[in-house]
């Protein structure tokens, strides 16, 4: 497998050494093949806010398997998971399931493509809506972290229809709109964005982006495929007030199984096929085994106390880093939002990509390396989130906390 992964990120070549390898995983903690046991903080990326192997989670899935892994016909699960989704977004009144983030995003663009009939999207510098061709611009995440911004590979043609525009910096989009204005078919971001390390939206950014839009017949895309459930039940789009045209899922929805989703109004989704013009399928779309973990993992997180309760304990660490932060005149900021966070090897804290690729990325790598060596999991890489689950404890945050002091010592 080249670089010894599946996906880039995990190959440590962000951060040097060799990555663990799992063996299991339960609760907050994963362990790897010589034995070692990590305080885990990447949650797999996100999906798993409830930790690894929750009882409930698995125990769907081996009951789904039990009564057969694919129809290719629909089943009820599908029904519920539905239902509990357009309950949850505002901005949600239909709802297509996918197998990644990827498709999901891949599908909302070429919705909002088929619904206005206009090619042009504006995507924002940093953000990450996984790796379809004419969205691997300017993108972060292993994009970010391998300096290949733009792929090679993608056709400069499949790109020249994507226009950038500064997360931010709402003026840089308006711009773009006085000079594509009636060809921009839709905006699209992250509305808190998490692939360039966490970087939350400047006040009343949101709401400019829904007024441009709405003003110039475009639509907003919210790629809430970490924001989704993370944030709260109704995701950033309900933190934050702001209603996008359309929503991009995945990561928690499905989880820890692979799968997406994509949802808007009945208006636009009514240009999906069957029931309209625009194609987008799966083979194992809706996947029952994918539908239980999915469905089990919503409803048992659908409670105010969890997020509450996750709140929290994110706000201990947070604190407690900022302290060790301060009280050592370390040269490092936090941005964080709810159940996530990054450390950044800067003394401001970044608020767009500029600012995030101006940190020392070979101190977090020695930082990383410190924090692995005493049993702690952070992501391997400056450009992407810490995300803690309801498995963690006040306990865990503690052994965390000291192993932050002695990492940070000791660089
Ligand atoms: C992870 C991610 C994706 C891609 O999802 P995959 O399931 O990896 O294809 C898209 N957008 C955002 C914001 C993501 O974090």
């Amino acid at each position: 497998m080249p670089g010894g992964v599946n996906s880039p990120v995990r190959s440590f070549n962000a951060v040097g050494g060799s990555p663990a390898f799992i063996s299991k995983a339960k609760g907050a903690y994963t362990y790897d093949l010589d034995g070692n046991k990590y305080i885990d903080y990447m949650s797999s990326w996100g999906p798993l806010i409830l930790g690894h192997s929750d009882p409930d989670v698995v125990r769907a899935i081996k009951q789904a398997a039990e009564r057969g892994t694919s129809y290719g016909a629909p089943c009820e699960n599908e029904v519920a998971i539905a239902k509990l989704i357009v309950k949850s977004f505002p901005g949600i009144d239909m709802v297509r399931m996918t197998n990644s983030g990827t498709e999901a995003t891949m599908s909302a663009v070429r919705l909002a493509r088929a619904y206005t009939n206009r090619d042009y999207i504006i995507k924002f510098e940093g953000c990450y809506h996984g790796h379809a061709d004419y969205l691997l611009v300017q993108a972060g995440s292993g994009a970010t972290t391998f300096g290949t911004p733009s792929s090679p590979g993608v056709p400069k043609s499949f790109t020249d229809k994507t226009l950038l525009a500064k997360y931010n910096d709402f003026s840089s989009v308006e711009k773009l709109f006085e000079k594509y204005g009636d060809k921009i078919a839709a905006v699209i971001l992250e509305p808190v964005a998490a692939n360039m390390g966490v970087i939350l939206p400047q006040k009343d950014f949101l709401k400019k982006l829904k007024r441009v839009t709405k003003k110039n017949g475009a639509l907003l895309i919210f790629d809430e495929v970490i924001t989704g459930f993370r944030l709260g039940m109704g995701g950033a789009q309900k933190y934050f007030g702001v209603t996008p045209d359309i929503t991009c899922l995945g990561k928690i929805i499905g989880g820890g199984l692979p799968v997406g989703a994509f949802g808007a109004s009945k208006k636009i989704m009514k240009m999906v096929a069957p029931i309209g013009p625009m194609y987008q399928a799966g083979t194992l779309s809706g996947n029952p085994l994918a539908m239980a973990a999915g469905l089990t993992t919503l409803s048992k997180l659908n409670k105010t106390s969890n997020y509450k309760k996750l709140r929290s304990l994110t706000n201990s660490l947070v604190e407690g880093l900022q302290d060790i932060i301060k009280k050592n005149e370390i040269k490092a900021s936090i941005n964080s939002l709810e159940s996530m966070f990054t450390v950044f090897f800067t003394e401001h804290a970044p608020h767009d990509y500029k600012t995030a690729l101006a940190c020392d990325t070979k101190k977090y790598s020695k930082f990383f390396e410190n924090l692995l060596g005493t049993g702690i999991m952070f992501p391997p890489s400056q450009f992407e989130a810490v995300f803690l689950s309801l498995s963690h404890t006040e306990k865990d945050v503690d052994k965390t906390l000291n192993a932050l002091y002695r990492s940070f010592k000791s660089l």
